[in-house]
């Protein structure tokens, strides 16, 4: 609670999210969160046999339990402070329709559709290689035009990366989004304090510090302050390595303004932070969903003009 009460006066606005697969959700937990006005976010992969087939646990109702915890922070907390993360595994490829139709059914204000990383969870369940940025793209896109029929209907129901990519396309504004940036967002725009006092650069970093891999640890809460961890060696070389504006392919893509380095990505995936974008398939999913996004504000004014809200104008 210190920070909050040093918030102000550093002109710095501050929230507090609990990440949490809500199983163990208490009525002390909401009484906690309600005081101190912390956010919960929770990951929901769509109806309860894709779920709970992505996330077991003992019982086999880790469903269940998520969308009983997403219902009483509703109901405690406000509708909007709960919000919930999809990950697209391969069970989920065929059955976007089921999965926006579970965000819809539990007043959710809109869903992310994410790919797996290579990074935790994909690689410890083996799902990182089942599919490819083809495969994903034609799920994101059998996504985007379904859910741009719920929006035609009348509900205000966006697709969280679209909106993201949307608002970097059309206006100045900035997104904060830590993976869309160059330089690279990572220890500039995150730092991960770890529950052992390591700290990363990015999640992802931490994650992959996990599988054994310290490439963006950067230090230690005991023996570091602030500034010797963002200027640190290691940050300034991998972030300074992570210009899309002149790296090799970026420099030359139409996409580029609108694009984001990711070296944690490219180091976990080709073992080099700059990474070779004709093999990445980061790249090729970016290149694919600005395409259709583009495609779709330039022929369709229907659905462009719905576009063009999710962005911000
Ligand atoms: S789409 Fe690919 S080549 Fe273009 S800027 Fe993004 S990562 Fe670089």
């Amino acid at each position: 609670m210190a920070a909050k009460a040093a918030a102000p006066a550093a002109g710095k606005a501050l929230d507090f999210v609990i990440a949490s697969n809500l199983a163990l959700l208490t009525d002390e937990h909401l009484a906690f969160c309600k005081a101190q006005e912390v956010l919960l976010s929770t990951s929901l992969d769509g109806p309860a046999d894709l779920h709970n087939k992505n996330r077991p646990r003992p019982g086999g109702n880790s469903h269940e339990l998520a969308v009983q915890g997403i219902r009483r922070v509703q109901q405690v907390l406000g509708a909007d402070r709960v919000g919930a993360l999809m990950t697209t595994t391969e069970g989920s490829l065929d059955r976007i329709e089921e999965i926006v139709d579970e965000y819809l059914a539990l007043g959710l204000d809109g869903i992310f559709l994410r790919s797996l990383s290579p990074y935790g969870f994909a690689i410890k369940t083996k799902q990182f290689h089942r599919y490819d940025a083809k495969r994903w793209l034609a799920f994101y896109e059998r996504g985007l035009r379904y859910i741009l029929g719920i929006n035609r209907a009348g509900r205000h129901f966006p697709e969280f990366y679209s909106a993201l990519i949307l608002r970097r396309m059309l206006t100045d504004r900035p997104t904060g989004y830590v993976d869309l940036r160059s330089p690279s967002g990572i220890g500039l725009g995150a730092l991960v304090y770890n529950y052992d006092g390591r700290v990363f650069a990015s999640d992802e970093g931490r994650m992959l510090a996990e599988m054994g891999d310290t490439t963006f640890e950067l230090g230690h809460v005991d023996t570091d302050s602030y500034r010797s961890l963002i200027l640190s060696d290691k940050l300034v070389d991998l972030v300074a390595s992570s210009l899309t504006q002149c790296a090799p392919e970026c420099s030359d893509c139409v996409f580029e303004p609108h694009c984001g380095a990711d070296p944690v990505y490219h180091h976990a995936t080709q073992r080099d932070p700059v990474g070779i974008k004709p093999l990445s398939e980061f790249c090729a999913r970016q290149k694919g969903v600005m395409s259709l996004l583009l495609d779709i504000l330039e022929r369709d004014p229907q659905n462009a003009a719905i576009l063009r809200r999710w962005g911000g104008l």
